[in-house]
């Protein structure tokens, strides 16, 4: 199979800490050559950064998403600007979430709209977190421009006819191990309405386990079984979806990854 982008992952996890050498070996077996690997909250963003600067392959993200705004400092915005600066990097995870409980509708949108707007100011990519929150979600990016350097919709759950506006917002949708599973239809439309040039996947590791994984603890060899389901379901073949998405992955993120490449600190080469 042709190399695969991983578009979305969480490799700083306590999960898999213990055991990352062979985790990294594994993807790097399977053909995953690129990971984005999000931080969720100021505990974890100096964890994301270490990895990106030890390994070229992991490009790092940063942002506080809807299930970890309690107890951030006062500061947080700033914080945050200073890992972004820190090297290219994208935004995220961030977003809306309206399953989570308790739910602080408005603390979720300032936190959300504060950073979509550092990322248009610091011209970088995000990447969202949307759990059925669709139409308030539609309305915020309206209503700021759209996402101004480009972004992604993480583990797409949303319905087929959101698709089109999304994308013409400037969002890429991907999808996870989720969708592999046979009875989710709505995400098997929601799959066949995405336009090939703006589909991506993920695996979320370690969460989302696509059907076929081995452990519960998902990790981004898994993107193989994602490459297939997502290719069984649109009737394409798994090179076609991985190289697909391998190039809208570095269209996307190509400021994170020609930067990183030059970067000094990053010494070793691409897998
Ligand atoms: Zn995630």
């Amino acid at each position: 199979m042709p190399p695969l982008f991983d578009a979305h992952c969480h490799l700083q996890d306590e999960r898999l800490a213990g055991r990352l050498a062979e985790v990294l070996n594994r993807a790097k077996h399977a053909g995953v050559r690129r990971m984005l690997c999000c931080g969720c909250h100021e505990r974890n963003w100096g964890a994301v950064l270490t990895l990106a600067q030890a390994h070229p392959e992991i490009l790092p993200s940063f942002g506080i998403h809807p299930w970890y705004m309690e107890g951030r400092q006062e500061d947080w915005l700033e914080t945050l600007e200073r890992f972004l600066s820190e090297q290219p990097s994208g935004v995220g995870e961030i977003g809306l979430d309206h399953a989570v409980t308790p739910r602080a509708d408005e603390e979720q949108e300032a936190v959300f709209i504060a950073q979509l707007r550092l990322a248009r100011r610091l011209k970088r990519p995000v990447s969202l977190h949307c759990l059925k929150a669709w139409e308030r979600l539609r309305a915020i990016l309206s209503r700021e421009g759209g996402v101004w350097w480009g972004g992604l919709i993480h583990s797409y759950s949303g319905s087929a006819e959101m698709v089109k506006p999304l994308e013409e917002m400037g969002l890429y949708i991907s999808f996870s191990g989720a969708v592999t599973h046979p009875g989710n239809k709505r995400g098997h439309r929601a799959l066949a309405a995405v336009s090939p040039d703006h589909l991506l996947i993920e695996t979320d590791s370690p969460d989302l386990p696509p059907a076929g994984a081995a452990d519960a603890v998902n990790e981004p060899a898994n993107l193989k079984l994602v490459a297939s389901g997502v290719a069984d379901i649109l009737g394409r073949t798994p090179d076609w979806v991985a190289e697909q998405t391998f190039a809208n992955a570095g269209r996307l993120l190509d400021g994170i990854i020609s930067t990183n490449s030059q970067n000094s600190l990053f010494t070793g080469q691409l897998v």
